[in-house]
């Protein structure tokens, strides 16, 4: 059963093959069968059961949607009613939330069923799921190894068929890098198209939630259903949601696709080049036309990223002050002591890194400097998308500048770190939609295809990406030791 698409899920429902209670059953007993892989940090298996319960009676009314009775997980970070929301973090650990994140609300209004929340890096700061703290998650193409982050346990969860679909977000690559490294697709959609209401806030102007799916397929399924305005974010778009199964068997015929030069560099793995390479074949061989751009401003996007995202960040986690929510330190001498030692004793390392650099960016005498020369480099950032994407219809290239590295390789050098999201993290200083697909294997690690749409081209993105996965069989491949 774990090897079925939503679309399969939905028709074996319909046809009575199995009820949504023995799917959800399926699922929860892998989920316990498996837990080396650290994927979820809180299994919802009884809420999980009444609500495929409710799904089934609805199914047998006739009453069923797309989505009815299909079990998935959500990322720790979207908020759920009366169950954890930790963020990944110690000063969540004991947080359960009061109400449920918009796109929460959606999905369960689908009649989707929550197996669980997924493990991610504290506060969605990382690239490979190990500033958790519960712990780093594996990856289950290689165990030694990362499955990126910061969405690792919804990825992993996807990949090793511990629930069919997951969602995850994406501030700098948090979808892509884990899509790309675990082997599944990921989608990001165009700043705005997803509410970030209820989605626990990390850098405001550049977190996008969006579907970690198996195909693309199967990511159109979820996205129609996550998408949409809410009155509840101010930056979310008012715009229609298009029908994104309606275009997916539509002709690549005439695609134009732009190779961005940049994304070539020397420092590129050789594996991941000839697999994008051959990526590229192959859309030829769908009748597309390659030709080369450039994004000259790329090489400022980490530099300009981390100034935003730390100033964004050092904001919003001031709310986590020991007084109205979350993780509190013991026997308080006054306020300061307080708020000193609840944030000292539950913040990781890489948050307080990330809190003092953005406090520091944003201080008085230096918020020129720096955050405001930040703000001008998005701009010209943006102004190389929107010139690169006059030219052609979509931009393609890696994720990744190497596949899954090992658990502990980087943790001591946050720079080499933050390089492993080199490809991903313009995309969101200009808000543009993209996602990862699986496209073959470098040293028998998964490796994903970029595709960089122009804005709400999700549609777009999606026809591009199915008309390929229905061209070749990457997306279907399973880690062996999970595939039973
Ligand atoms: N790795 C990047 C960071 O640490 C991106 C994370 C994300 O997209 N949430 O900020």
């Amino acid at each position: 059963m774990h090897k079925l698409s939503l679309s399969e899920l939905a028709a074996g429902l319909r046809a009575k093959q199995f009820s949504s209670v023995e799917l959800t059953q399926h699922y929860l007993q892998r989920i316990a069968r498996r837990p080396e892989l650290n994927a979820y940090i809180t299994v919802t298996g009884e809420r999980a059961l009444a609500q495929a319960a409710a799904a089934d009676a609805a199914l047998a009314k006739g009453e069923a949607g797309p989505l009815t009775g299909i079990p998935l997980a959500h990322k720790d970070i979207f908020c759920t009613e009366g169950v954890k929301t930790s963020c990944g973090s110690k000063m969540l650990d004991n947080f359960i939330a009061p109400y449920n994140a918009t796109v929460v609300e959606k999905l369960d209004a689908a009649r989707m069923v929550t197996l669980g929340k997924l493990n991610m890096d504290e506060f969605a700061m990382g690239s490979s799921n190990e500033t958790s703290h519960y712990g780093p998650v594996l990856n289950p193409w290689a165990p030694d190894c990362v499955p990126g982050g910061s969405s690792g346990g919804s990825a992993a969860a996807v990949a090793a068929g511990l629930a069919p679909i997951a969602t995850g977000t994406d501030t700098g690559g948090s979808i892509r890098q884990p899509a790309a490294l675990c082997g599944i697709t990921g989608l990001k959609p165009t700043y705005g198209r997803v509410s970030r209401w209820g989605m626990i806030a990390y850098a405001s102007s550049l977190d996008q939630g969006g579907p970690m799916a198996r195909s693309a397929a199967d990511a159109a399924l979820l996205l129609q259903a996550m998408a949409g305005f809410d009155p509840k974010d101010s930056t979310s778009a008012d715009l229609p949601v298009p029908d994104y199964g309606e275009t997916l068997q539509n002709s690549l015929q005439g695609l134009k696709i732009g190779l961005p030069e940049q994304f070539f560099s020397a420092d590129l793995d050789s594996g991941i080049a000839s697999v994008i390479e051959a990526a590229v074949n192959e859309y030829r061989q769908l009748g597309a036309s390659v030709q080369t751009v450039s994004l000259p401003s790329l090489e400022l996007a980490i530099p300009a990223y981390y100034v935003i995202a730390s100033a964004e960040c050092s904001s919003n986690l001031s709310r986590f002050d020991g007084v109205r929510f979350g993780y509190r330190c013991q026997n308080p001498q006054d306020l300061t002591d307080l708020y000193v030692r609840s944030r000292g004793e539950a913040f990781g390392a890489e948050v307080k890194r990330r809190i003092l650099m953005g406090t520091y960016a944003l201080s008085a005498g230096y918020y020129d400097a720096y955050y405001l020369k930040a703000q001008q480099v998005r701009r010209l950032i943006s102004n190389d998308f929107r010139q690169a994407l006059a030219q052609v219809d979509v931009l393609m290239g890696p994720v990744t500048p190497a596949p899954a590295f090992r658990l502990g390789e980087k943790t001591g050098d946050p720079v080499q770190m933050y390089l492993s999201d080199i490809y991903t993290i313009a995309v969101n200083l200009a808000g543009l939609p993209a996602m990862s697909i699986p496209a073959g294997f470098s040293g028998g690690k998964p490796v994903g295809l970029h595709l960089i749409g122009g804005y709400f081209a999700e549609q777009y993105l999606l026809q591009i990406a199915h008309q390929y996965q229905q061209a070749t069989g990457w997306h279907q491949q399973f880690p062996a030791d999970y595939a039973g």
